[in-house]
């Protein structure tokens, strides 16, 4: 039977108007080749936006991860602990670089990296005199991981710290941005994030000697001189000028976009909580979660239906779910290495499900999802 209603996406792009003047100011002045304006712009009012001292826009938040890798000399069989519960762009970089991940497990309380599990990993390492190169720390759906005893502990063992906020803009932790506490913080612009430059990233950080670093290496790893003189080798992971113009305009409706999210969620957890066996995922007690996404998990045996059964429930009335993120350790690409527990995150796989969070979404929308989802529990 052909769909009469309109398809409700997951998390679509959701333009606020602002960005056609930004662009528009690029194609008058002629500025389309990379840098520019806006580009300078973009960074500086990034930065303020987040509370970082330096920024640099790149054409993908996976381009600014590897930077950071690169900056912190991440190399063959370094290991590198990270946070398994999250999408592969975290962990593809540390490959990029020949390194080793670790996996390390979440907490229950905002499903993002378990800092006991990362003490106990730290502590072992010392103990055996391996020393990781670095910690990746992932920002999950919106919410900032509990930053307070990750970065002590990175410091205790000095172990520099890279922060994948991709998702976690707009997000706070303890009112202060997750991606500002590390070394280096990682942003994402990519077409279903909070904000998008259709596709884009930011690396930030307060150290200007890695961050003119991370410049050069973005582009070409130009040195200083008249002609392309070259002594290491470098990328091309500079945003382009016309993007950071959509950047801009998005970044005037950042506020909007979290208030918005937010009550998307508020909305669902009102329609849904009441139903046996639904669980949305917390919100933990530091900060600000943006709810990106809202998350819940289902419980079969309460609920009478699985997540998948949701899922395609959904499907079949042209709303686009998705399961969470498949844990890291249990991707075949990542089996071999290893995972510190694993447990929490492969829990929350077999049941969670995000619902269509974008900031555009009409209360009929909502309606629609719920509606369709109220149907699988009877
Ligand atoms: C989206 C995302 C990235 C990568 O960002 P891109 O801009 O798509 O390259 C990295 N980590 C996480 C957790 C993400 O969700």
């Amino acid at each position: 039977m052909p769909h009469t209603s309109p398809r409700i996406y997951l998390c679509p792009p959701h333009m606020s108007g602002y960005e056609q003047q930004y662009v528009q100011e690029a194609f008058a002045s002629n500025w389309l080749a990379p840098l520019g304006p806006n580009v300078d712009a973009f960074e500086a009012e990034f930065c303020a936006a987040v509370g970082s001292r330096y920024g640099l826009a790149t054409t993908s938040g996976t381009a600014a991860l590897h930077l950071a890798l690169r900056l912190l000399d991440v190399g063959t069989g370094d290991e590198v602990l990270v946070s398994t519960f999250t999408f592969c762009a975290s962990v593809n970089p540390i490959l990029y670089q020949g390194g080793i991940p670790t996996f390390i497990d979440s907490e229950a309380v905002s499903w993002n990296m378990d800092p006991n599990l990362l003490e106990d990993t730290l502590r072992r390492r010392a103990r055996a005199g391996r020393k990781p190169k670095a910690v990746v720390l992932v920002h999950l759906f919106g919410q900032s991981a509990d930053l307070d005893p990750i970065v002590a502990l990175c410091q205790q063992y000095g172990v520099p710290l890279v922060e994948d906020a991709a998702e976690a803009v707009g997000a706070t932790y303890k009112g202060k941005a997750p991606g500002t506490f590390g070394t280096l913080g990682v942003f994402s612009f990519n077409g279903n994030k909070i904000i998008t430059t259709t596709g884009g990233g930011m690396l930030v950080s307060d150290d200007a000697v890695l961050m003119a670093q991370a410049r050069k290496l973005a582009t070409q790893a130009r040195e200083d001189a008249p002609h392309y003189e070259h002594t290491e080798v470098g990328y091309n992971y500079r945003m382009s000028n016309v993007l950071a113009g959509i950047g801009r305009g998005q970044l005037r409706v950042l506020a909007e976009r979290v208030a918005a999210h937010r009550q998307n969620f508020a909305f669902y957890q009102e329609a849904l909580r009441h139903l046996p066996g639904i669980r949305f995922m917390p919100e933990a007690p530091w900060g600000c979660h943006s709810r990106w996404l809202t998350c819940l998990t289902i419980d079969p045996t309460q609920f009478g239906a699985d997540r998948e059964a949701v899922r395609l429930a959904l499907e079949a009335d042209n709303i686009e779910a998705r399961p969470v993120w498949k844990p890291m350790h249990m991707q075949p690409v990542y089996a071999g290495y290893e995972a510190v527990g694993g447990g929490v995150s492969a829990g929350v796989f077999a049941q969670g499900l995000c619902l269509p969070s974008g900031s555009g979404l009409t209360v009929a929308d909502l309606g629609r999802v719920t509606t369709s989802f109220y149907a699988t529990a009877l």
